[in-house]
């Protein structure tokens, strides 16, 4: 265990039972296992933590006995899914974005912080443009407008203001 891990271990274990003493928290809270000593467990502990087993909060923990095939979990599980979706596309938003200099692919103006961007298929998706970065890129979201307005793909038929909103945008 970390030292500055074990003494904040330490200390808690020590103003929990502010009436006993040293030894008698050592042996509450601390064991030997497998040749390793003050491994910290409360009694009968069902597993032992160690510094390199702490959790990585970064990532979406799975919970204890989660498991994809616990129908009550399910939700859980999508959830899980779909945020792992939404970090692949903002990655891949935020690729196209540093490639292009966060500079606008029509106008050359920046991209600031507080813009809309949008993401523009020069070649739309139903006309076979492909999903890649040579065919995918960032504009303003007036830009946007204007390239839909002047592209020679029009807008399939039946496609209302939100598709002509987020346009080719379905990154
Ligand atoms: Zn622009």
């Amino acid at each position: 265990m970390d030292y500055q891990i074990f003494e904040k271990v330490w200390r808690w274990c020590v103003r929990r039972h502010p009436d006993k003493g040293r030894r008698w928290v050592k042996d509450r809270y601390f064991m030997s296992v497998g040749g390793r000593h003050w491994v910290f467990g409360d009694t009968l502990p069902l597993r032992f933590v160690s510094a390199a087993e702490m959790p990585i909060t970064r990532h979406v923990k799975v919970k204890g006995y989660a498991s994809p095939f616990d129908p009550a979990l399910k939700d859980y599980w999508n959830q899980r899914a779909a945020r792992k979706i939404e970090e692949r596309y903002l990655s891949r938003k935020k690729k196209i974005l540093e490639t292009q200099g966060y500079r606008c692919w029509r106008c050359g103006c920046a991209i600031r912080e507080e813009d809309r961007v949008h993401f523009h298929h020069k070649i739309p998706r139903y006309a076979g443009g492909p999903d890649n970065a040579w065919n995918l890129h960032a504009v303003h979201r007036y830009c946007h407008q204007i390239l839909t307005k002047h592209s020679d793909y029009p807008l399939r038929r039946g496609r209302g203001d939100a598709a002509r909103e987020e346009g080719h945008g379905n990154v």
